[in-house]
């Protein structure tokens, strides 16, 4: 391994320690930030993130709700759960934790949500924001790369970056906040229907996979020293294996590590998410 590491662990220390300093500005008020989270169904990882969710608000002070609605409960309960966060005044952000089981409406559940309180960035009003380069809550996976190329000190101006995939969580809002004016990279995105992706990559200077494929970015396609950031993820059983392989990190200038990745950053601006929407209905 010769690459450097971006590590998120790292990053999201930083991020929290500025939040704590918000919530402390809050709390002086009487006022604490609440995140909520709804899950659907008893997936084993879903259940996983969401119990991380909840642990990291405990870490820095913010209250934290929870609602499971059953898999055989129908849209109807997905959409009551909704409601019921909508209307709590304590919930100053939540999401719907994600991928939901077969027979539930994602998309619908989560235009119900009221946009003030999207604490995924998802809401389609976020992402119009988003679009049209105004402030908002950010897709919280793409807002914790980006936190972490500024952690780093990684100028992206004018850099040529690769974004594989374009999906609605991870890709497609990623390539649009790279491209956005404060950044300011040239953007390529590929994906599936593109016949050789190595053609793209080996000429990036940053490359970020963003597809939940194991292994599917490999060293020969990419140019020495590049940047390489593993978005997407696949669980294996117990093991986590990040879309950029391993061995990457043989002949890439810095690359993010197989465990306290991308993940942790993730949590980090879901928090921040949700104390800027406590902050905008408060203060
Ligand atoms: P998605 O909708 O499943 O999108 C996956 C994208 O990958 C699609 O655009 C697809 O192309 C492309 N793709 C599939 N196989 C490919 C291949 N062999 N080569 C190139 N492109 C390929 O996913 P999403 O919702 O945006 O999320 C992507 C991943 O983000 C998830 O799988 C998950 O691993 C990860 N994620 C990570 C975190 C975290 O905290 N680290 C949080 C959320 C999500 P087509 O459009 O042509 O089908």
């Amino acid at each position: 391994m010769v690459a450097q590491l971006l590590e998120g662990a790292v990053v999201v220390e930083s991020v929290l320690n500025d939040l704590q300093k918000r919530i402390a500005a809050l709390k002086a008020k009487n006022i604490t930030p609440g995140l909520g989270t709804i899950l659907v169904g008893d997936d084993g990882a879903s259940a996983g993130y969401v119990r991380k969710k909840h642990e990291t608000c405990e870490q820095v002070g913010l209250r934290s709700f929870h609602i499971d609605v059953p898999s055989d409960a129908g849209q109807k309960a997905l959409l009551a759960a909704v409601e019921e966060f909508n209307s709590n005044d304590e919930v100053h952000g939540y999401l719907i934790q994600h991928p939901v089981p077969q027979g539930f409406d994602f998309n619908e559940a989560l235009a119900a949500i009221d946009p003030a309180k999207d604490a995924d960035g998802l809401h389609p009003m976020s992402l119009g924001k988003l679009v049209l380069q105004e402030e908002g809550p950010r897709p919280c996976t793409p807002a914790g790369i980006v936190a972490m190329f500024d952690y780093y000190d990684i100028d992206l101006t004018g850099k040529n970056v690769v974004v594989v995939g374009r999906g609605p969580t991870l890709g497609r809002p990623l390539a649009l906040m790279l491209a956005n004016r404060g950044v300011d990279a040239a953007v390529t995105v590929v994906h599936s229907r593109v016949p050789d992706i190595s053609a793209y990559t080996k000429q990036a200077d940053v490359v970020i996979g963003a597809v939940g494929k194991p292994s599917v970015i490999t060293p020969e396609m990419v140019k020495p020293g590049a940047i390489v950031v593993s978005g997407g993820i696949t669980w294996e059983g117990r093991k986590l294996l990040p879309d950029v392989d391993e061995s990457v990190g043989d002949v890439a200038g810095w690359i993010t590590p197989r465990l306290g990745g991308v993940g942790p950053t993730t949590v980090g601006m879901l928090l921040a998410n949700t104390v800027a929407a406590c902050e905008l209905k408060t203060l």
